[in-house]
């Protein structure tokens, strides 16, 4: 029991100085060693099972072992028991003594052992070791006086490390609990962050995103531009081979949308056959840049999906980030924009500005 033992002082904060401030602090002398040995001798002695069967007597009366005991090896429980008592106060100081009472205290935390079951225990040992002094020194009660505190400064000791043992045991089962629930958070919450179907940003992630681009574009005063795309006549895909080819075409294209943009742009699905992209750092020409890639690349190959050959377009609205304007105000002129390209005719990159020009163009002839 060496090399764990030790180890086990250092994970529970057991160095020799804390070592020596303990047993200082339930004021054990020296000489306690002598006075020990001479209880194993002479208190002890040959005594330990019937002691043990005694003590576990009065331990399975109480209600609480007893909703324990049928998962307990008991033969084993008391064999520990009896081995704590052979070696009662045996090798006081030494690192070992701390370590066997921290891993005891640890075992029985995980055999399902509650704190107040291994209290019961100490008290019950702590008081058979009485009666059994005082019988046996009847005609000497000068060495039971001696003797007594002994017996009761140890099993203080060692219900004193039971306890720490237990509660350092219950903080490391916290914290694994803590850190698998952590663990599973960071799951779910990439799960949410992720469209199911098509691997890209999920709604609320790129509106999160989105959220965060246009503050520090209002900040840093970089541009920003944000697109919404839109599959032309997917419904029909759907009609003529089925939802599943659907699918797969709505994957392939949030594929081909994700290798036409720069490493850094957002690609997320807004849900159904919709996808928006967030250009930080882009002005309006790199972004007609960017679409008009997306667009063509769409446009120009066909889709394969589970045997079929699928020609699709798609069309797209852009828009540039107004100073003070909102996540939700560029989404909507990007989408006023997407609309305009379905009614010219889809397949198609349609700039919010150029609309806007249009529109007070029109005005100002008025
Ligand atoms: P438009 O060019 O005007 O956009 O025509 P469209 O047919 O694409 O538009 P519409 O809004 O009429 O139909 C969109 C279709 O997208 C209808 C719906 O069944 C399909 N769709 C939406 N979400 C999914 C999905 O997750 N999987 C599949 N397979 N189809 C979807
Ligand atoms: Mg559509
Ligand atoms: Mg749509």
């Amino acid at each position: 029991m060496n090399a764990e033992p030790t180890s086990i002082c250092v994970t529970y904060g057991f160095d020799d100085k804390r070592i020596r401030e303990t047993i200082l602090a339930f004021d054990i002398h020296p000489e306690y060693g002598d006075l020990a040995e001479r209880i194993r001798r002479e208190v002890i002695g040959d005594k330990v099972e019937e002691l043990v069967n005694a003590c576990f007597g009065v331990l399975a009366r109480f209600r609480e072992f007893s909703l324990i005991e049928p998962k307990l090896d008991v033969s084993v429980f008391k064999q520990i028991w009896a081995d704590q008592l052979r070696r009662f106060g045996q090798g006081l100081g030494t690192p070992d003594y701390f370590a066997e009472r921290l891993a005891l205290s640890t075992t029985h935390a995980h055999s399902g052992l509650s704190m107040s079951v291994l209290h019961l225990q100490n008290q019950i040992t702590q008081q058979i070791l009485v009666e059994r002094l005082i019988a046996c020194f009847l005609n000497a009660p000068k060495t039971i006086w001696i003797l007594m505190p002994c017996i009761l400064k140890f099993t203080a000791l060692d219900l004193h490390l039971t306890i720490k043992g237990y509660h350092l045991n219950d903080c490391e089962d916290q914290h694994k609990e803590i850190e698998e629930l952590r663990v599973e958070s960071a799951k779910l919450l990439q799960k949410v962050a992720t469209d199911q179907l098509t691997g890209v940003m999920s709604y609320s992630h790129v509106m999160e995103a989105l959220e965060s681009h246009v503050n520090s574009a209002a900040k840093t005063g970089k541009t920003l531009c944000a697109m919404m795309i839109d599959l032309d006549f997917f419904k029909r895909v759907n009609d003529t081979h089925g939802h599943l080819v659907g699918d797969i075409v709505l994957r392939l294209t949030a594929e081909r949308i994700k290798a036409a943009v720069r490493d850094f742009d957002m690609v997320g699905r807004f849900g159904g056959e919709e996808f928006t992209v967030i250009l930080a750092n882009a002005d309006m020409a790199l972004a007609m840049i960017i679409a008009e890639r997306i667009r063509q690349d769409v446009a120009e190959s066909p889709f394969h999906a589970k045997g079929h050959l699928i020609e699709l377009t798609i069309s797209i609205g852009v828009a540039m980030l107004r100073p003070g304007e909102t996540r939700e105000a560029i989404l909507e002129r990007a989408d006023v924009a997407l609309y305009e390209a379905k009614q010219e005719g889809r397949n198609r990159v349609v700039v919010a500005e150029d609309l806007e020009q249009a529109v007070s163009a029109q005005e100002s002839n008025g």
